[in-house]
């Protein structure tokens, strides 16, 4: 049993270096080179509030505010540009043949057209191989939180969480990934519409394949209200 665990770690770390919404160059960064990028961003950001003409340095309620946000892009907004996931551990499907789902994985990400933030939701389907592999529950979330805290556009996040789970499932029968995603890029700015949401989806072999109702199940299944648990 044991030798039929396997992890996956650098494959997903494969993304476009360079693309605005990819890892940082020079990726992982380590707490001292976050700590240096967090000083020069602080300065930026003060020049950027000055172009504004936003008089921040006498505000006691802003003074500190182009270091909080730099820290905030750094350790949370875009962590994951800097930071390395940890290896994903498979483990043996054991005959199990059903489709695996989680549903209503927090999502906070960022749109790369405004930088302003999307909130929303991840449901994660799959199905394992015959001799495929499981993973552990919490990894899903773990795969939601490592891309949506690069930023992207929604399309590219679905395709993006779609294709780790593909690779750490090696063998399997299909996976699909849906976002219910709503942007403050939307109610902020722009037409500033609240209350509209953006749904995405991303679908492989028998989530795709009309001869079976494995789509229909997975979106049957969001629907299910979990026995009276507020989910
Ligand atoms: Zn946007």
């Amino acid at each position: 049993m044991e030798n039929k665990r396997r992890q996956i770690h650098e494959e997903l770390e494969v993304v476009q270096e360079g693309f605005a919404n990819g890892v940082a160059v020079g990726f992982p960064f380590n707490d001292k080179q976050k700590l240096k990028m967090i000083g020069e961003a602080e300065k930026a950001y003060g020049k950027f509030l000055d172009a504004l003409k936003c008089d921040w340095r006498n505000d006691p309620n802003s003074m500190e505010t182009p270091r909080r946000v730099a820290k905030a892009y750094v350790n949370d907004l875009w962590s994951g540009r800097y930071t390395a996931m940890s290896p994903i551990t498979s483990f043996p499907s054991d005959g199990y043949d059903g489709i695996v789902i989680e549903r209503n994985i927090p999502l906070t990400s960022m749109c790369s057209h405004h930088h302003q933030t999307i909130g929303g939701v991840v449901h994660i389907g799959y199905i394992a191989g015959e001799e495929g592999q499981v993973i552990g529950l919490s990894k899903l979330n773990r795969i939601v939180e490592l891309f949506g805290r690069r930023g992207a556009i929604q399309e590219q996040l679905t395709s993006a969480i779609h294709n780790a789970v593909d690779k750490i499932t090696e063998g399997n029968k299909g996976v699909i990934v849906s976002i219910v995603g709503t942007h403050n890029c939307v109610s902020c700015r722009g037409v500033k519409h609240q209350g509209a949401a953006m749904v995405t989806t991303k679908a492989s072999l028998a989530f795709r394949d009309d001869s079976n109702n494995a789509r229909k199940e997975f979106f049957d299944s969001l629907k299910i209200n979990n026995g009276g648990h507020n989910i």
